[in-house]
């Protein structure tokens, strides 16, 4: 009797991961048909320099609507794509589309792109990078590639050698979701990065706990000290912004800066007029 209630759990347990994979693999389906058929789009979330309050950039963020599903977040679909052997082609696709945007720009905008761990390890990305600014005319000091650590830590050598091929065209890599993983400090040792964007969980906890503003702090005298400029993510509040100033975080990024938007609906480019006043400055 009692192994039978087993096999019944196990039964049912087994139907739920067959459910699960039957779900991913439809969606990975859907994903192949979005591409082909325009139901993908990106938009764009500015990065402001929090001294001057002035767009540095934008940020580009896949989004895709499913004719019945409605819109699934890429942090639900990034990793189907990944799975199924269709990052290669879903990253070409943002690339493109995010230099072509750009290249449209006032000077010196400049666009940041996502780029997943499994495109990172093709040996082919710094090529494709290359191509892409030609074909667009985007200057490579205008793009910038996000990465988080997790796509580097695998094969050091490997990702510094990719690494090093992206840099040598001048575009400009920035170290995403920074605090979050397991070996940050030591991902920062090891690649010659241009920016560091520290994750939104400390930003989200400045205002409340000691701790996350500690944290904040040491990171921002780490930028400092490396010579790196640090971008805060995920600014909601009035508060977090104007600790962050008065802390001396570089730049920022999140919903009270801007939502993340169509192309077409961007206020201003590089636009002159400041958000924002002039930086506090501690008394010390
Ligand atoms: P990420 O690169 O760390 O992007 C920041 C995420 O935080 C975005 O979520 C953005 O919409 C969200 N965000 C911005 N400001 C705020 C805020 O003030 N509060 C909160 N709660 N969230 C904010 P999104 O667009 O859903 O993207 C999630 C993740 O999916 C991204 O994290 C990135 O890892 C991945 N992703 C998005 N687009 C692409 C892409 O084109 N390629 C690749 N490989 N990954 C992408
Ligand atoms: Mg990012
Ligand atoms: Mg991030
Ligand atoms: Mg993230």
């Amino acid at each position: 009797h009692a192994k039978h209630a087993f096999l019944d759990g196990l039964c049912f347990y087994d139907a739920g991961i067959g459910a699960l994979v039957r779900k991913r693999r439809q969606l990975a389906e859907a994903l192949r048909h979005a591409l082909e058929h325009d139901e993908l789009d990106v938009h764009y979330q500015a990065q402001m320099s929090l001294s001057t309050g002035k767009v540095q950039g934008y940020e580009a963020l896949l989004r895709w609507t499913h004719p019945q599903l409605g819109p699934i977040s890429p942090s639900e679909f990034i990793p189907v794509a990944e799975e199924n052997g269709l990052i290669g082609s879903l990253g070409v696709w943002v690339l493109r589309r995010a230099c072509m945007d750009a290249a449209a720009w006032d000077p010196p905008c400049r666009v940041a792109v996502n780029v997943s761990a499994v495109q990172f390890m093709d040996a082919s990305l710094p090529r494709l990078v290359h191509e892409v600014l030609l074909e667009t005319g985007l200057p490579p000091q205008r793009l910038e590639l996000e990465l988080t650590e997790t796509a580097l830590i695998k094969d050091k050598a490997r990702s510094l050698h990719i690494i090093r091929q992206i840099k040598a065209l001048g575009v400009g890599l920035a170290l995403d979701d920074f605090g979050s993983g397991y070996s940050s400090l030591e991902t920062l040792r090891s690649f010659p990065f241009d920016k560091i964007k520290l994750d939104r969980g400390f930003v989200d906890g400045i205002e409340q706990d000691r701790q996350s503003k500690a944290i904040v702090r040491a990171v921002l005298a780490l930028g400092k000290s490396l010579d790196i400029p640090v971008l805060a993510e995920g600014i909601e509040t009035d508060e977090q912004m104007s600790v962050l100033r008065l802390e001396g975080c570089d730049e920022g990024q999140g919903y009270l800066l801007g939502r993340p938007t169509p192309v077409g609906d961007l206020a201003h480019k590089s636009g002159p007029a400041p958000m924002v006043p002039p930086r506090q400055h501690r008394v010390a």
